[in-house]
């Protein structure tokens, strides 16, 4: 059953209460769209995710269905149950900041996902003060066996979603990338909304 939905409009970020159990279906409706994703414990917002802790209990530099999402204090906090375009989603980059968009030419500011992750956490009256490292949900980075790595558009198509569930009671952050001046977010540069579902049982049963 949904038990509500929301949308995370392009270049800005949005934080989710969950319990243990719910799943979270994030919908990228125009399959361009990279999702800065983050957690923190409810019962203790010093426990985040931590893409280190992540990949090192995954041995993987690289997030895929069936993996978990770990904490600084390497317990389970969320876990892919369903990927429509079984990716391999991104663990290695950095959220992108104000600096990134400076280096990059912008003049003035430019919204980021580590301003949209403290944006979204203080409308929930928390913060941290520092930005963890995101789960890049959507994002192609593929990494060759020489150590180099490239940023291609994201290989998903309009319509795929992926299921997160949570694994104990937690604040959801994501954060439709801003980025506009890379091929990151799609071939055409234009950052777009995404949905977020919440679910009590999936895969749900069709009425
Ligand atoms: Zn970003």
């Amino acid at each position: 059953m949904t038990v509500s939905s929301d949308t995370v409009p392009a270049s800005h970020g949005r934080g989710y209460q969950m319990k243990a159990g719910q799943v979270a279906v994030i919908t990228n409706l125009y399959g361009n769209q990279v999702v800065d994703t983050w957690a923190l414990g409810v019962a203790d917002a010093g426990e985040f995710t931590s893409m280190d802790h992540t990949r090192s209990v995954n041995s993987s530099i690289y997030f895929e269905k069936g993996m978990a999402v770990v904490s600084n204090r390497r317990r389970p906090m969320m876990t892919l149950i369903d990927d429509s375009a079984s990716l391999r989603h991104d663990t290695l980059l950095c959220p992108c900041n104000a600096e990134l968009y400076q280096q990059l030419g912008c003049d003035g500011y430019h919204r980021s996902c580590s301003d949209n992750f403290h944006e979204a956490l203080s409308e929930k009256a928390e913060d941290l003060p520092f930005t963890p490292a995101s789960l890049n949900l959507f994002m192609n980075v593929p990494v060759h066996a020489d150590g180099s790595l490239e940023r291609h558009a994201p290989a998903s198509k309009a319509g795929d979603f992926v299921a997160l569930r949570a694994e104990m009671d937690l604040v959801l952050v994501l954060s439709a990338c801003p980025q506009d001046i890379t091929v990151i977010n799609g071939d055409d540069r234009t950052p777009q909304d995404v949905t977020i579902r919440f679910v009590t049982d999936y895969p749900e049963v069709s009425a």
